[in-house]
């Protein structure tokens, strides 16, 4: 792999910067892999990535349907946090941060993470016990996590409208409080994804795009390997990693999971020089925005209502997400919107991702992880990857088992997302 670095930069610059090679090879399917992952997103990549750096597991295939990246993965609006209330999930959670930040350095390549901190409002009564509960239950698990009064949450975020209700320019649901996390923030959702792809590649992974599973292979039990529109490939290990058509694939297997694909929309401003450099997230006002390096307000959605596999924006939830977000800044009602679009997340029924082995030997998934995996990226591929190389779940996996709907032992975090999804 070409090393990344300043010297490069300016060897590069004296041959004019015709000297630098492709970040991964265009690889051909071959006849048999031990481990094939379905998905060429950050989770696929970054399963790829750590079963070879970390079990010395090369022989590994990542096919993508289309080009790597293009899902979820480029759709999200990039928000990393680890402040979730139960245990579980915190320290899942907490275990990607950890990996965000040292994820440039390893991978040699810049993933622009930004901690600027993420503030979750607090608008009602129920809101302020809920946002001090769960700062609490942070601190318990040493994840920083701080709450702030009305004048700090100002102080810190200067843009916002914390003005009383029912006075001029009031706001309708008055700013009582924030929880902050201030190593969350963003990061470059393409350069994740690439940083990974590279990284694996050059451990001798095979990244192979527009090459779509159409069928997974059992026999006596067992996953065999897939059938693909680049030809069958034969392995002894599948690994599901494809977001909103997890269930699709699982089901090509006979597995039917407890998973819903819902389209989740996201919308951004015109560039405009910077004006908020935090992440702003609120439950009751329904609505999150941040303001990426381009200078875009990124703002993001609750879930379609309904099922659909459509990745399209549409005209009611943009009204709904632009009114939410002049709530909080009156002074942004003079932008304009760019673009609009949407992802297919895959939603479970405790809002939990499902990360272990399928009733199928040798058949494996990492999914369920609804509108908020991009935060577990590198710390869900880390997990999912031993899970695979030891046939065993990773002691942070362990708990988000499929087992969990039989046994009913859920991990509840519903109240956890941007918005209530
Ligand atoms: C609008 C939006 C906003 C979001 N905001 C945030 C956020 O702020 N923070 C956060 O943490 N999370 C967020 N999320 C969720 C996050 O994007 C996802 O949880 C995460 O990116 C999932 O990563 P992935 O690699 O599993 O999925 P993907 O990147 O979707 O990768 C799955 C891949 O599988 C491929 N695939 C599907 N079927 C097949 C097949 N049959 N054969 C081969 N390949 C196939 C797809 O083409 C796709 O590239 C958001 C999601 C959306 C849509």
């Amino acid at each position: 792999m070409q090393r990344y670095s300043l010297a490069a930069l300016a060897r590069h610059a004296l041959g004019q910067h015709r000297g630098w090679t492709p970040l991964w090879r265009k690889a051909a399917p071959r006849a048999h892999y031990k481990v094939v992952v379905i998905g060429g997103g950050g989770h696929g990549l970054a399963t790829a990535y750590y079963l070879a750096k970390e079990h010395g597991i090369g022989d590994v295939a990542v096919l993508e349907k289309g080009a790597i990246g293009l899902g979820n993965t480029g759709r999200n609006t990039t928000i990393i946090r680890s402040n979730y209330l139960w245990d579980e999930s915190a320290r899942i959670y907490e275990h990607s941060l950890r990996l965000w930040e040292g994820l440039s350095a390893e991978l040699n390549f810049n993933v622009m993470l930004s901690q600027r901190g993420v503030l979750n409002l607090a608008h009602t009564e129920g809101d302020v016990r809920e946002g001090r509960r769960r700062v609490n239950a942070n601190r318990l698990n040493g994840i920083d996590a701080e709450w702030l009064d009305p004048a700090a949450v100002k102080r810190f975020c200067p843009i916002l409208n914390i003005a009383p209700p029912n006075l001029l320019s009031g706001a309708r649901y008055p700013v009582l409080g924030a929880t902050l996390q201030r190593r969350g923030g963003v990061a470059r959702h393409d350069a994740v994804a690439w940083g990974y792809a590279r990284a694996a590649d050059a451990r001798g992974v095979d990244i192979i795009e527009n090459c779509e599973v159409i069928a997974i292979r059992t026999a006596g039990g067992r996953v065999s390997g897939v059938e693909t529109s680049r030809g069958d490939i034969a392995a002894d290990k599948v690994a599901i990693v494809a977001a909103g058509h997890n269930s699709v694939l699982a089901a090509m297997a006979g597995v039917r999971l407890p998973l819903q694909s819902h389209p989740l929309q996201a919308l951004v401003s015109e560039p405009v020089k910077p004006v908020l450099d935090c992440v702003v997230m609120s439950n009751t006002v329904h609505v999150y925005v941040s303001q990426s390096d381009k200078g875009e307000l990124v703002i993001g959605a609750g879930i379609d209502a309904f099922n659909s596999y459509a990745q399209r924006g549409s005209f009611p939830i943009m009204e709904r997400q632009i009114a939410a977000l002049l709530e909080l800044f009156p002074s942004f009602s003079r932008l304009k919107m760019l673009r609009s679009w949407a992802g297919i997340v895959d939603v479970s029924p405790d809002a939990s991702p499902i990360i272990g082995k399928l009733p199928v030997e040798g058949l494996y998934l990492n999914g369920g992880w609804g509108t908020g995996g991009f935060k577990a990226t590198p710390g869900a591929g880390h997990v999912f990857a031993h899970t695979i190389a030891q046939d065993e779940p990773h002691p942070l996996a362990r708990p988000f088992a499929l087992e969990r709907f039989a046994s009913g032992a859920l991990i509840d975090e519903h109240g956890a997302a941007a918005v209530a999804h």
